[in-house]
């Protein structure tokens, strides 16, 4: 039986635990990286490609936080060339196009936006020029833009893509390109990718204060949640990438740091599909910032807010006033206006936001800052999701430095921009077999085009779990239940259920990509056992 490389379960969560405490392996791992966001997970894979030891703790569920409540962009950021940000904008793009052409294309996908216009010629003008430098910084830069380039369309045509907008708000349009990603995915993804490599990976552990020699810091003090057991893990260097909880992080070393991270809440609403006849996303504008109308799956995701909070970060919430806010605004364009009733879902996050002075959330840098308070901790802060990897590389060259300190010898060059995540490895070769596939499992194309967009090149795999004879995996029940009460993530090793987390009321099935009754786990084993067996799927229940 041949392991799914990276697997995240509960028996590897018990082996990392052993290694990085010691019992098993490294008496002292070479970097401890604190936080399972895709900043944390994406310092873990950083390191671990460079040839160091590696371990990551993260205190619930990987992507729990800010990672799996985004608005699922892999962007430029149209706003921050506004605002004259251009080397944010360029550094974004050229991470677009690398993550959609090589590393995870599997995962992000080109997804179309209309930009109405509501005035003539000059708005036109102003909005084309930055569209084409947007469009033209991703071209010039060092690997494929993979999108299309930008269109003007005359108010006609974008009746014909978006029939719901109100004819009589909109003098025309333009359409651009950018990319969106299953955010907590792609963190199980590049987690799994870390993992593969010999990260060990642990969640449901929380850091809970730092070994110090003298200055130094050498190592932390964890619980594990799952055992109710306190432990230490000694590493020369320890990476904090506890995004909205770095202050907290800081306090552990006496409150030491030149970082203040200020969360920003971002609220988005999940309506159906069919309420909103268009072809395209859409953005509208606000008196400070745009919305995004961005479709998913049988859903809309529009949103975002940005106002302060200051209340507990494990569970932001949405208030009353951000959702009339949002449907507010989208209904300025909509022919039939949304209202709550529309509402299927509703999830809050926190930006990681550096703030310095007072200004309002809304200006506030989305570039990162690495800091260095004590030797032996590296604290990174701020950026955004797309530009993870570019984050990953500066923590672990500032670790690279105090890692000489300890008598480490030269630490390589970060070589993630030539990793590929997990299921990237043979994805076109099984998206030119859709087809095949399709054939000889039964299965729709189109069911195999879901699949690809999650499992990649993996479809088709041999799964690690058996059944009890040992002939073939487990249908029968849902490998993410314990009798009848579902596993946490935590066990399962896998977050992409963590959306689901998010929706009112905590109902299952009413989230983004939901399909009731289907597990991410049970489409890919029924159709293993389709492919392996040859069989009709009619008669498996998915
Ligand atoms: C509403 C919204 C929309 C956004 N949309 C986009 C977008 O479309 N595109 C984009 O590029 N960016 C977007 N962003 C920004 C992006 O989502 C964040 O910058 C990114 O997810 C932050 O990741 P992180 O890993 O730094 O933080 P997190 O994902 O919050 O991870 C930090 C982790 O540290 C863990 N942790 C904390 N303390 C401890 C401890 N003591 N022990 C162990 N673990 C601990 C937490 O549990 C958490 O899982 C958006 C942000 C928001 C809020």
């Amino acid at each position: 039986m041949t392991p799914t490389p990276g697997a995240l379960g509960p028996d590897a969560r018990d082996a990392a635990l052993a290694a990085m405490t010691g019992q098993a392996g490294e008496h002292e791992l070479d970097v401890l990286v604190v936080g399972g966001g895709i900043t944390g997970t994406g310092v873990a894979l950083d390191a671990v490609t460079r040839g160091l030891s590696v371990g990551l703790l993260e205190q619930r569920d990987l992507a729990s936080g800010t990672s799996s409540r985004s608005s699922k962009l892999i962007h430029g950021g149209l706003r921050y060339l506004e605002m004259m940000d251009f080397g944010l904008v360029r550094e974004a793009l050229q991470e677009r196009g690398l993550l959609l052409t090589r590393l995870a294309p599997h995962l992000v996908s080109p997804v179309p936006f209309l930009y109405p216009l509501t005035k003539p010629v000059l708005e036109r003008a102003y909005v084309g020029a930055g569209l084409a430098l947007y469009d033209g910084m991703a071209k010039a830069g060092k690997y494929d833009m993979g999108v299309p380039m930008h269109r003007h369309l005359t108010r006609r045509q974008v009746a014909r893509m978006a029939p719901d907008f109100k004819a009589e708000s909109i003098t025309g349009a333009i359409r651009y390109y950018d990319c969106q990603v299953d955010d907590a995915r792609m963190v199980v993804a590049v987690a799994r990718t870390a993992a593969k490599h010999g990260a060990h990976v642990a969640t449901r552990v929380k850091v809970t204060g730092f070994l110090r020699e003298g200055e130094r810091v050498v190592g932390v003090t964890a619980r594990d949640l799952e055992h109710d057991q306190d432990l230490e893990i000694r590493a020369r260097v320890v990476v904090n990438a506890a995004g909205v909880w770095t202050d907290e992080i800081q306090e552990m070393v006496g409150g030491r740091g030149a970082l203040h991270v200020q969360a920003s809440k971002g609220v988005h609403i999940v309506v159906p599909r069919d309420r909103i006849r268009s072809e395209t996303g859409f953005i509208v504008r606000t008196e400070t910032s745009v919305l995004f109308v961005i479709p998913w799956g049988r859903h809309w995701i529009i949103g975002t807010t940005d106002t302060p909070w200051d209340l507990d970060k494990a569970h932001p919430a949405a208030s009353r006033r951000d959702l009339d806010y949002i449907l507010e605004h989208v209904n300025e364009i909509l022919r039939e206006p949304l209202d709550h009733e529309d509402v299927v879902g509703v999830y809050a996050g926190l930006r990681p936001l550096l703030s310095g002075e007072s200004e309002p959330t809304s200006k506030i840098s989305r570039e990162h800052t690495v800091v260095t308070p004590v030797p032996g901790l590296v604290m990174i802060a701020g950026g955004k999701y797309t530009t993870y990897r570019v984050m990953a590389r500066d923590a672990i060259d500032a670790a690279a430095h105090s890692l000489r300190t300890t008598g480490h010898g030269a630490v390589r060059d970060s070589i993630t921009d030539r990793v590929p995540l997990v299921g990237a490895e043979s994805y076109e070769t099984r998206a030119n077999q859709r087809v095949l596939l399709a054939r000889r499992s039964g299965l729709h194309v189109a069911r195999i085009d879901h699949l690809l967009a999650r499992y990649g090149g993996q479809i088709g795999r041999r799964p690690a779990r058996r059944s009890p004879d040992g002939r073939g995996p487990r249908l029968g029940r849902r490998p993410h239940r314990r009798g009848g009460r579902p596993l946490p993530a935590s066990r399962r090793g896998r977050a992409a259920v963590a959306a689901q987390a998010h929706r009112p009321g905590g109902r299952r099935g009413a989230g983004p990509g939901h399909r009731p009754g289907v597990t991410p786990e049970m489409p890919r084993a029924c159709l293993t056992r389709l492919l392996r067996s040859g069989r009709s799927g009619s008669r498996l229940r998915t």
